[in-house]
Formats: C-alpha cells, structure tokens, sequence
C-alpha cells in the first residue's frame, strides 16, 4: 500500500512527489506517456523565478531525478479508474491496481486540436503541435504558426531561427500572450503576422501545402502556401475518468479549493487539470506542494 499515488508526471505531479516523499511518504506516480509534461516541449523557460533560462526538457529532467533520488516510484501506466474502498483508494489501470491513502490527480492537459478536416490524418505530413519536436524538418521552409499565446509567440520565435518564413495565424489582433514576446517577433524580418484570421482548411492530400485563412472581420478567404502548421492553440484537460469520484467543471477541470482538495475525501488535484485562473510552471509546482502538504495532513488525521 502506498500513502500516496499521483497521477501524472507533470511538474505538478513530480512537485507533488517531491513533497510527499520529503514529508517520510511512500510515494507511486503513474505516467501515461513520459514523464515531464508539457515543459517537455518549451524551448526555453525564462520565467521561473530563482532561474533565469533553462530548457523545459532540462527543467523536467532535473525535477524527475530530484524525485527518483528521493524515492519515487514510477510505473508507465494510464490511471483508468479510482475507487473508494472506505479505508484506501484504489487506482486501477489496464494492467493492475494500485492501493493508497491518498489520490493526487495531476493529469495536466493535452493540445488542443484546431478542429480542420483532416486535421489527425495529417499529423506527421505537415501539422504538428510541438515546435521543439518537429521545427527540424521544416529548415529552409515557409511554416504557420496558429495561436496567440505565450506558447504560440515561442514556437514562431525558435522557427523563425531555422524556417524561411514564419506566418503567425491569430483569431485576434491583440495577443494573449506576453508583449515582450509579440516585440521580439515583430523585429524579425522573416515572420508575418496574419492576425483575426482563422485556419479554415488544410491544403495538399499526402502532405500539407499551404492552408485557408478566412478574416474574422471582413469574411475575406486567402491560401497561404507552407509546409507545416504548428498547432499551439491551448491545452484541453483529460478528467473524464475520474468523473463519477470528482467534481468536474462544464470546460473538464477538476474542481478544487486553494488547498486543491477536491470535493471527494483523500483526493487531491494539482497543476493544470484543476479549476484555477493561472496556469503556470511556478503554479503547478505551487500546487503540487500544496496537494501534497494537504495529502499529508489527510493521511495524519
Ligand atoms: P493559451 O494561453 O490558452 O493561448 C491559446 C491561444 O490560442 C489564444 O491566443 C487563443 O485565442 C487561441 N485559441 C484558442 N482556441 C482557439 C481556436 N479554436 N482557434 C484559434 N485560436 C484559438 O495557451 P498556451 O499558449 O498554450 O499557454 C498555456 C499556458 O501556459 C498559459 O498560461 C501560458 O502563459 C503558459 N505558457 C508559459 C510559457 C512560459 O512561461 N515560458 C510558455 C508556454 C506557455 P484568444 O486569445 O483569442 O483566446
């Protein structure tokens, strides 16, 4: 039996780990994909305070370890369930069940797809939605970037430094993201924006080609010839699961208070899967401390 199980290994969820173990718990974190999250694919993190510039796979790398030297346990596998056996929770996955005092949901988010025609069948022949991953196979070539947010201004930045030409597709004309970021890119000679203007269709059958912009304003259509279509519209959170053990809000978030207790006993939630207005790297590693210290406190009592 473990005091605490954590699902996701997110920033949230390894803060959580880093917590719990420091506190004398015996802690399983259980990882869908790999572990690191989102930050995984940030280029570069500027804005942790205490830390001027890391790369988010350095930042996770960094947190994974911090967590394994102090005792984590980690087992690569989705959470399907989790059931309420009075005394323990129980998390069951494909292949086991896994019994714990305590439940930290730190599930995080995933991309939020564009919602185009054949917008999954071409992933991997032009649209992706990590810039980290896949900007390497778009060197020398035209690319647009879809998105107003600090991700989206990151990606057009770090393609701008190896594609031709950079179109920066945005719904509005105004960013959501950081100033200083739309600055920096203005000043780049080989970056367009395209701003109150949606992607309306993907163009090319094996490969993409171009794409259809429509202006929000004028209603006006217009083809833009590139190679790939960086995706960076958000995030969306993945709780259905755990819907019949906790409170989800209408857009999926795990309901939670400033604790980041849920309304269920002994289950905690963290990071970006639960209702907040600020969803940060420092805010995850906020709330995993948090979740953790109030995991704690639950299994003392
Ligand atoms: P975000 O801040 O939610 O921005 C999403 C952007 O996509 C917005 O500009 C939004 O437009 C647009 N959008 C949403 N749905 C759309 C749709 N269906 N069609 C077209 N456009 C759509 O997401 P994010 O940029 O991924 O960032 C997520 C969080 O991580 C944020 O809190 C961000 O600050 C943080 N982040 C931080 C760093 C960093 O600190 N280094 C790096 C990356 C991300 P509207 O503005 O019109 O709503």
């Amino acid at each position: 039996m473990y005091d605490i199980i954590i699902i996701g290994a997110g920033t949230a969820g390894m803060s959580a780990a880093i917590y719990g173990l420091r506190a004398g718990k015996k802690v399983l974190m259980l990882e869908e994909k790999n572990y690191g999250g989102q930050i995984v694919n940030t280029p570069e993190i500027e804005n942790y305070p205490g830390v001027s510039k890391v790369s988010g796979f350095e930042f996770a790398t960094n947190l994974y370890q911090q967590a394994m030297d102090l005792g984590a346990e980690i087992v690569y596998e989705r959470a399907l369930k989790i059931k309420d056996d009075k005394e323990h929770k129980v998390v069951i996955t494909a292949k086991h069940q896994y019994e714990a005092k305590a439940v930290i949901l730190a599930t995080g988010a995933k991309n939020r797809p564009l919602g185009v025609d054949r917008e999954e069948q071409m992933i991997g022949a032009g649209v992706s939605y990590c810039a980290t991953c896949d900007g390497m196979f778009f060197r020398g070539k035209d690319v647009a970037v879809v998105g107003g947010g600090n991700t989206a201004l990151e990606d057009a930045t770090f393609l701008s430094n190896y594609c031709n030409r950079v179109y920066v597709i945005h719904r509005r004309d105004t960013f959501r993201g950081e100033s200083r970021l739309v600055d920096q890119l203005k000043k780049k000679e080989n970056v367009t924006f395209v701003l109150d203007s949606n992607v309306v269709r993907l163009l090319g059958e094996e490969k993409i080609e171009g794409i259809t912009v429509k202006n929000v304003k004028d209603h006006s259509i217009r083809d833009i010839s590139v190679s790939g279509v960086f995706v960076a519209i958000g995030q969306e959170p993945d709780n259905k699961d755990f819907a019949d053990m906790v409170n989800i809000d209408e857009k999926g978030y795990i309901r939670a208070n400033e604790e980041c207790k849920t309304n269920a006993q002994g289950i905690f939630t963290a990071g970006d899967c639960r209702t907040k207005k600020v969803r940060q790297l420092t805010t995850a590693a906020s709330d995993g401390a948090v979740a953790a210290l109030a995991a704690c406190e639950f299994i003392q009592q």
